[in-house]
């Protein structure tokens, strides 16, 4: 038995409920619609406890409560509790994390090779569209959707290199004047 959180897909109002009432029809709390509460399966892999097995029928009673209780959630506690869930995301945010750093690392190594400016701008462009597609696609979004955000995510990518390069050019300056 376990709490499991989720947003209310017409208003998103944040709410917390007992993963008993999984699947089950309820009114929202904040905007009175109905809504399914989504499966457990959603959010976590299946209970260890399932594997177990089958007790007596005498233990077998499972005790659902009388009503139903949904706590809406504050956006503080949610915050609270998404920074939490925070940690479970991070090695998927790893290879976005070495290709911010990646082109840099192997355009000093062209420079040094006396490459191109343009083979290391490709190479920044390359990189951009690459984490631009991964991330558009760790966030899960399908068809056009997920051409647009990669899009939108290669461009951001593409101006926090050139955030990075600056900040690289006058960090060199600096180091030059010192
Ligand atoms: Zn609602």
């Amino acid at each position: 038995m376990s709490e499991i959180k989720f947003a209310c897909p017409h208003c998103s109002q944040h709410i917390a409920c007992d993963d008993l009432y999984c699947g089950e029809r309820i009114d929202c709390p904040g905007c009175g619609r109905v809504l399914f509460i989504p499966l457990q399966a959603a959010f976590n892999p299946p209970p260890a406890a399932s594997l177990m097995p089958r007790t007596p029928v005498g233990f077998k009673q499972r005790q659902y409560p009388q009503s139903s209780r949904l706590d809406v959630w504050t956006e503080e506690s949610w915050e609270k509790h998404a920074a939490e869930v925070e940690p479970d995301q991070s090695p998927r945010m790893l290879p976005v994390w070495v290709l911010l750093f990646l082109p840099f690392v192997v355009g000093l190594i062209l420079m040094t090779h006396r490459a191109g400016v343009v083979s290391i701008a490709y190479l920044f462009i390359l990189c951009a569209i690459v984490s631009g597609l991964y991330l558009a696609k760790i966030k899960s979004n399908s068809g056009v959707g997920m051409i647009l955000a990669s899009l939108l995510y290669s461009f951001g990518m593409l101006c926090v290199y050139a955030v990075m390069s600056f900040g690289l050019l006058f960090v060199g300056c600096l180091v030059t004047v010192i």
